[in-house]
């Protein structure tokens, strides 16, 4: 994903977010005459956008420079939170830091604009420096974070990459299909400890769908949930709806909702309660027999809101 081979870097895909001062039509010029393997700090007639860049990175933590920028005597920066941690001494000369702000760095970054650092993945938005990180935050191209719920998943990316990452690494079950009809089978229902949980991926309209299942406590209370996330944005959410219903032994319980995008952590869904919920009570007499075992049927539906 990283352009040429620059050692300094902000973080993974920031090469690509290259801004210049031309119109977007010369955007393709400018970054093809920068993404050779020029070496940090190496000096062109005309400054680009991406070697400024550069400068405001931090050469202790390699994130972007905001005020106040700091600077020892022999002029090496470094951010304000690096600062901190390194005992009033730079890291680079390892002579006394003092406090000496670095005006002109700061006035730099004020005259800068920036592509979005998701520009890879679509996004086409350009932004001042110092407005950029809060766009960042809520871009709608942002990478998704994986929606496993087991231990934590550090692995983020676009939908194709997750759904294969699912498959791969987490072994997700994998069906096609706008129906279902699941068993969930348990052998000790009294434990509810550690959230005991399963994930199931649909393809339904070229999209995917994660069908969430699993045990956990409302204050002493067990429970049992199920719902739905969907693999894309909250608006494209939206368009879709659910059902699902559990029954057994002469009981039946439905719901219908709507998909929540993995945007929205699976831990969030869970906590709001926007999905199936039984009671363990009503969840043994759905699964009928000695109690000794859970046995719950879902089935479920997922269709497009007209
Ligand atoms: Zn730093
Ligand atoms: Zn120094
Ligand atoms: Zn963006
Ligand atoms: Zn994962």
């Amino acid at each position: 994903m990283l352009r040429g081979g620059y050692v300094c870097k902000e973080e993974p895909n920031s090469q690509s977010s290259i801004k210049s001062f031309e119109p977007l039509t010369k955007f393709e010029e400018v970054q093809s005459m920068e993404t050779d393997n020029t070496p940090c700090g190496d000096h062109r007639r005309v400054p680009s956008t991406n070697s400024m860049q550069e400068l405001l990175m931090c050469a202790v933590c390699t994130f972007s420079m905001y005020p106040p920028i700091h600077q020892c005597p022999n002029g090496h920066t470094l951010c304000s939170n690096c600062k901190q941690r390194v005992q009033n001494r730079c890291p680079t000369c390892r002579h006394d830091l003092g406090n000496i702000r670095c005006l002109a760095l700061e006035r730099l970054a004020l005259s800068l604009n920036l592509q979005c650092r998701y520009r890879e993945f679509g996004c086409q938005e350009i932004f001042p420096y110092f407005d950029r990180p809060e766009h960042e935050k809520s871009c709608h191209f942002r990478p998704y974070d994986c929606p496993y719920a087991g231990e934590e998943c550090l692995i983020s990316g676009d939908i194709p990459t997750l759904v294969a990452h699912l498959k791969h690494d987490h072994k997700v079950d994998m069906h096609n299909g706008c129906t279902f009809n699941h068993r969930y089978v348990k052998p000790n229902p009294q434990d509810v400890e550690n959230a005991t949980w399963m994930l199931t991926v649909f393809n339904c309209f070229g999209r995917q769908f994660c069908l969430h299942f699993e045990a956990f406590q409302i204050g002493n209370s067990p429970i049992y949930m199920a719902f739905l996330r969907f693999m894309g944005t909250e608006d494209e959410a939206a368009d879709f709806r659910y059902s699902l219903e559990v029954g057994g032994n002469g009981r039946k319980l439905t719901w219908q909702g709507i998909p929540r995008s993995i945007r929205d952590s699976h831990r969030r869904v869970r906590d709001s309660q926007d999905g199936l919920l039984i009671q363990r009570n009503l969840a043994l007499f759905f699964s009928g027999g000695d109690q000794k075992e859970l046995r719950l049927r879902v089935t479920g539906r997922i269709w497009r809101d007209e």
